[in-house]
């Protein structure tokens, strides 16, 4: 057995001049910039560890510091530039001393941290942390470092399985914070709840309406985009956190929408899972997959203030599937002058034919269904071809034998389904000018009560109170002009009816 002998004798006995006339680099790392904010005192530690290097013999002049990757949070090597710098730097030889807070922090995984210690062991460079002075082309410290990096890792998984574990426990109880689609709004005590503003409750109850009577998610949309219907959402981050914005409605927060099961008063968690194979790919995309209902780890009906129910939920997620699956489902109905746009299927083929509209003479637009599976998909001749005129009549005259009797009533409803849509928007279009209104009237406060001196501030209000004006009277225009284009297809519609 050896005599262990001093720290410092043991010290002076590892750092040798020709270390000294290499760099000290001192690597400063912390993984997320949450942790740069709240752990201060262990960010000055680590710059610390330059007085450490000056104390050890080196010149201040001589000492780098890496801190590229202060703030960086992904867990590979290729988001961490300065891990890689410290590496080219040691293998360049460039390295007499490679300082860290605690040794094995300095890498993320077990084989960065070994690749690294392998290269100091190669170059000659030493590894130190406040504990102490290693050299990796000991065999002791070899084997003191690897059980270091052991730990850590070790550490490392226990403290995420806890934080998992405490997050499962809590989701299965339904108290875990996640985050809300649009339409809710999350009270200072954590408790969920429907929007406090109206014209957002409205608007998303149209969403679901509407995808109730068109069946798809394009039909919404362009409903929503004729109407001028906005969006209305509480932004998530920034200095407006919180603040409600309204956006145009795009398809994919319309998908997002119809298949969130929050809507139907479901609390869900674990609706998609981090995929480490597409964060490497180096495509800007957070990494995150969505998963089948059936992997979601918690699923708690009846937890959250509902604006439709369950029932109704899986029949949009039925639906929105059946569109997908377009060679397999019914169908969806289709605009043009053709009746069976979509639903014929070839009798040769098994697929479904399309329509192609010619041009007759007077303009008339002639329908034909194509099956134009073979040509487009196989490159050979096209399957078979027929004029839409008699089978849409044929098909018209049994579909009227059949609906005779129902014909009147379900007229009706659907003229009763599309007076309700029209309340609705109206109602919008009223809440979208009152909230103008309101903004006219606290500009104009704002004026009267700004004292006439303070020229500079009164100058500003009047200029806002103008601007609000203005955006006012475009809005009421706009208003007039959308009721003057509804009342002209009410007259169409009912003339035709007649
Ligand atoms: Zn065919």
């Amino acid at each position: 057995m050896t005599v262990v002998g001093l720290p410092w004798e043991r010290l002076e006995g590892k750092v040798q001049p020709w270390h000294r006339d290499r760099l000290a680099a001192v690597y400063v790392r912390q993984s997320t910039a949450g942790q740069v904010r709240d752990h201060q005192e262990s960010t000055r530690l680590q710059y610390a560890l330059v007085e450490r290097a000056v104390a050890l013999g080196w010149a201040p002049s001589r000492v780098l510091v890496i801190d590229e990757d202060l703030g960086h949070s992904a867990s590979g090597i290729d988001a961490r530039p300065g891990f890689q710098r410290l590496v080219s730097e040691v293998g360049l030889d460039h390295v007499g001393i490679v300082l860290g807070i605690e040794m094995s922090r300095l890498a993320r995984s077990g084989r960065e941290w070994h690749q690294l210690l392998e290269l100091c062991a190669l170059a000659g460079a030493l590894l130190a942390d406040p504990d102490g002075v290693y050299d990796p082309s000991d065999h002791n410290d070899r084997m003191l470092l690897g059980l270091k990096g052991t730990i850590s890792e070790a550490e490392l998984h226990l403290i995420k399985q806890r934080m998992w574990s405490g997050r499962l426990a809590k989701a299965r109880r339904g108290e875990l914070v996640v985050p809300l689609p649009i339409g809710f709004v999350r009270r200072p005590s954590g408790e969920a709840v429907l929007g406090p503003d109206e014209q957002v409750r409205s608007v998303v109850r149209l969403v679901f309406e509407l995808f109730e009577r068109f069946g798809t998610v394009n039909a919404v949309l362009c409903y929503l985009a004729d109407n001028h219907i906005q969006i209305g959402v509480r932004m998530r981050e920034g200095p407006e956190r919180g603040e409600l914005a309204w956006r145009r409605p795009n398809r994919v927060a319309l998908q997002n929408m119809l298949r969130h099961p929050a809507y139907a008063g479901i609390y869900v968690y674990g609706r998609s899972r981090l995929d480490p194979r597409r964060r490497q790919s180096g495509r800007p995309c957070t990494g995150r997959v969505r998963t089948g209902c059936e992997d979601w780890f918690v699923y708690l009906p009846g937890l959250l203030p509902a604006y439709i129910s369950v029932e109704q939920h899986e029949r949009n997620l039925q639906r929105m599937d059946a569109n997908r699956a377009r060679s397999q489902s019914i169908g969806v109905v289709r605009d043009g002058p053709a009746l069976l746009a979509g639903l014929v299927v070839c009798g040769r083929c098994d697929t479904r034919m399309t329509v192609r509209y010619q041009r007759g003479a007077g303009g008339k637009l002639h329908p034909a269904y194509v099956c134009a599976r073979a040509k487009s998909d196989y490159g050979q001749g096209q399957c078979q071809q027929l004029a839409g005129g008699c089978i849409d009549e044929h098909v018209a005259a049994r579909l009227l034998q059949a609906m005779a009797p129902a014909a009147v009533e379900v007229s009706l409803a659907a003229a009763e389904q599309v007076e309700t849509q029209r309340a609705q928007v109206d109602r919008i279009w009223r809440q979208r000018l009152e909230r103008a209104d309101y903004a006219v009237d606290r500009a104009r406060r704002q004026y009267q009560l700004a004292e006439p001196e303070n020229r500079l501030v009164v100058r500003q209000l009047e200029r806002d109170w103008e601007t609000v004006m203005t955006e006012r009277q475009t809005l009421g225009e706009e208003y007039d002009r959308f009721r003057a284009a509804r009342a002209g297809t009410t007259g169409r519609r009912s003339g035709r009816r007649r």
